[in-house]
């Protein structure tokens, strides 16, 4: 199964997009975590990304493409894949439709996670991200900033686009660019939408069970 995960920062597409990867063992590609793990290793891309990303820009259309393009091409996603964080503009959209008609891989499943912007405020204001595996977690329930997922010391830590001023232009890039995506794709392809709001484990089952 294809499946793209659509939503807002902080609507808990990477969290939902884990446990569909191990649900439905297919990968998870997020290019947010692909262009962290550029930063961490101080790479062209990583260096010239975080200053985009700090400051809640988006990194250009023709990077991300290539990026996405590398990825689909890769042993591993032959079989299907989850992408979170890909598309972001429609250009992106567009450019993604060429790929996977190219590489022979439609159809897609669009999925579309929603929740008000409040909501998402306060998630992206209390959370902190695990180092070594990415996962994701709520300030409250942090005990020894270990990491409960993959039991990593010491290894949580706030993304620096978690910030206040920097959340609100991600926010805003969001509803005049990212938003219209949705459009494009309810244009033809069906839209799966998806309240993301309650328990992690309800909203998993409530993508499950509208995807099969
Ligand atoms: P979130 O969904 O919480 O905003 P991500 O981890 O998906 O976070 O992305 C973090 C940042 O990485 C974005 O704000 C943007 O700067 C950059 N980024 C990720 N994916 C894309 C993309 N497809 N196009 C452009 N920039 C991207
Ligand atoms: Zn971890």
């Amino acid at each position: 199964m294809r499946i793209i995960l659509f939503g807002a920062p902080g609507v808990g597409k990477g969290t939902q997009a884990k446990i569909l990867s191990s649900k439905l063992n297919i990968p998870h590609i997020s290019t947010g975590d692909i262009l962290r793990s550029a930063i961490e290793k101080k790479t062209h891309l990583g260096i010239e990304a975080k200053k985009l990303m700090d400051k809640g820009e988006l990194v250009p259309d023709e990077i991300m493409v290539g990026i996405i393009r590398d990825t689909l091409k890769e042993e591993r996603s032959k079989n299907g894949f989850i992408l979170d964080g890909f598309p972001r503009t429609v250009a992106q959209a567009k450019e993604l439709d060429r790929l996977l008609t190219e590489l022979n891989m439609n159809p897609k499943k669009i999925v579309a996670v929603t929740t008000d912007e409040k909501e998402i405020i306060k998630r992206l204001t209390n959370r902190k991200a695990c180092k070594n595996c990415n996962y994701i977690l709520p300030l409250d329930e942090i005990k020894d900033n270990s990491c409960p997922n993959c039991g990593a010391k010491d290894s949580l830590y706030q993304r620096s686009d978690d910030k206040e001023e920097v959340i609100k232009k991600r926010l805003e890039i969001f509803n005049s660019t990212t938003k219209p995506v949705l459009d494009y794709y309810n244009e033809n392809d069906k839209v799966i939408y998806v309240e993301g709001t309650g328990k992690i484990e309800e909203i998993s089952e409530r993508i499950l069970s509208k995807l099969t």
